[in-house]
């Protein structure tokens, strides 16, 4: 495959690594200790033109394709503090493109272009505390009244969810169908009945804020139902390929670093005399690890190239050869971030542990991305299915 990568991808990477390096890796420590980040990191995000690079410029972004999105997320992976990337790729590639795909010029002029400016925090209201993998069995409920729908539920382990000032929320309007009974409506954080219950602590990530959410008798106008009444699933399913593609770009940047990092530790750690990275049984390590990383890359790539061409391209809808591909690149790279951060901790030996250098971070971190945005499991169930099996 030639380079996806020309010379405004370039530029557009070189602004990202200068945020990641001057605007986020020198807070990491006072962020994760503080569990949580300034809002202004969105602000400053929107203005750089980081957050909308890859939205149509009347949704307020630059009219680029899925390969800034895809520059975005490995550059961002170079603040080596992945709680911050999360908060911000939520807001960029997780809650919003639902919005740009279905949303109405009201509501693309009230919730998506101040999202991609960074004016406004966005969310994203999918898991509930008895439905995680199995989206269909959510709970949270909307019934018609009037002119308005009235929405009684809860979310779980929702990133961005204590300060975010909208919710890309799923919920049931046809309790009885299923999947088919599911729809997206954008609200207000600030709507009556709406209550942050909780601030979750997490064993990682530390810098992301999770919450959970619940919800009291919200009256929320018909105008904020997103596309067509018991379609959400549906809607879901093509949003969640964006989530899942940027995660595995994300978690692959950062397995490089990873590695990156502990090599040159390795150079200046002296045991028995010589460099610990001049030991073999370490240097065949790291070419197994640096051998699956590429390959990970490699199918990160070709199914971001499949979606860049129907979504991008051809506007059209995600087909399920490419949700196959792109749940086997989440997969893939889940299992070879583990490897990398697992070996990359013992190499540094007692200093990964003591989280002298970011590999202790980077190894908590890495391990929600077996979790986050469908199982592993998940994954294969679905695979199973769209495999025929
Ligand atoms: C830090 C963090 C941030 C998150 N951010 C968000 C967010 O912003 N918005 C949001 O909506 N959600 C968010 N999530 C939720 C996340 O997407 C869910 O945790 C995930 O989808 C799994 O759901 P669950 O936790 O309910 O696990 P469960 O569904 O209860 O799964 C439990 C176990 O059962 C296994 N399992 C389930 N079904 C099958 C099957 N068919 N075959 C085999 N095994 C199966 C799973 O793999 C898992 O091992 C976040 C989670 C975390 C931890």
């Amino acid at each position: 495959m030639t380079t996806p990568f020309k010379e405004e991808h370039q530029h557009f990477r070189t602004t990202v690594r200068n945020f990641a390096e001057r605007d986020l890796a020198p807070h990491a420590e006072e962020w994760e200790a503080s569990e949580t980040f300034p809002n202004d990191v969105f602000k400053r995000a929107g203005e750089l033109g980081i957050l909308g690079a890859h939205y149509p410029e009347e949704m307020g972004g630059a009219g680029g394709d899925f390969w800034f999105s895809v520059a975005k997320a490995e550059e961002l992976a170079r603040a080596r503090l992945a709680g911050v990337t999360m908060g911000l790729l939520v807001q960029s590639d997780m809650a919003t493109p639902v919005i740009a795909d279905l949303g109405t010029k009201e509501q693309i002029a009230e919730f998506l272009i101040p999202a991609l400016a960074g004016d406004k925090i966005a969310s994203l209201g999918v898991t509930e505390p008895n439905a995680g993998s199995d989206v269909a069995g959510i709970q949270t409920h909307a019934k018609k009244d009037g002119d308005d729908y009235v929405i009684n539920g809860a979310k779980t382990y929702i990133t961005n969810g204590t300060r975010a000032d909208f919710c890309t929320l799923l919920v049931k309007t046809d309790p009885s169908a299923g999947a088919k009974g599911c729809s997206f409506f954008l609200v207000p954080t600030s709507t009556k009945g709406f209550t942050v219950s909780k601030k979750l602590k997490k064993i990682g990530n530390h810098s992301s804020d999770t919450a959970e959410l619940a919800f009291e008798d919200m009256r929320v106008p018909a105008r904020y139902l997103l596309g067509v009444e018991n379609m959400g699933f549906m809607y879901l399913m093509q949003n969640f390929q964006s989530e899942r593609l940027i995660g595995s770009v994300s978690t692959i940047a950062s397995a490089e670093i990873m590695i990156q990092d502990a090599i040159a530790y390795g150079r200046d750690r002296m045991a028995f005399g010589k460099p610990i990275i001049k030991r073999e049984v370490w240097q065949h390590k790291f070419v197994d690890l640096a051998t699956k990383v590429e390959a990970a890359r490699a199918l990160n790539y070709r199914a971001a190239d499949a979606y860049n061409e129907e979504r991008h391209v051809r506007k059209e809808a995600i087909s399920f050869e490419t949700v196959k591909l792109i749940s086997m690149a989440k997969i893939f790279a889940g299992d070879v971030v583990s490897e990398v951060a697992d070996q990359c901790l013992q190499f540094f030996g007692g200093a990964g542990y003591a989280e002298e250098f970011p590999i202790a971070r980077a190894w908590r971190d890495q391990r929600l991305f077996r979790i986050g945005g469908g199982t592993s499991e998940t994954m294969k169930y679905y695979l199973a299915r769209l495999m025929g099996l």
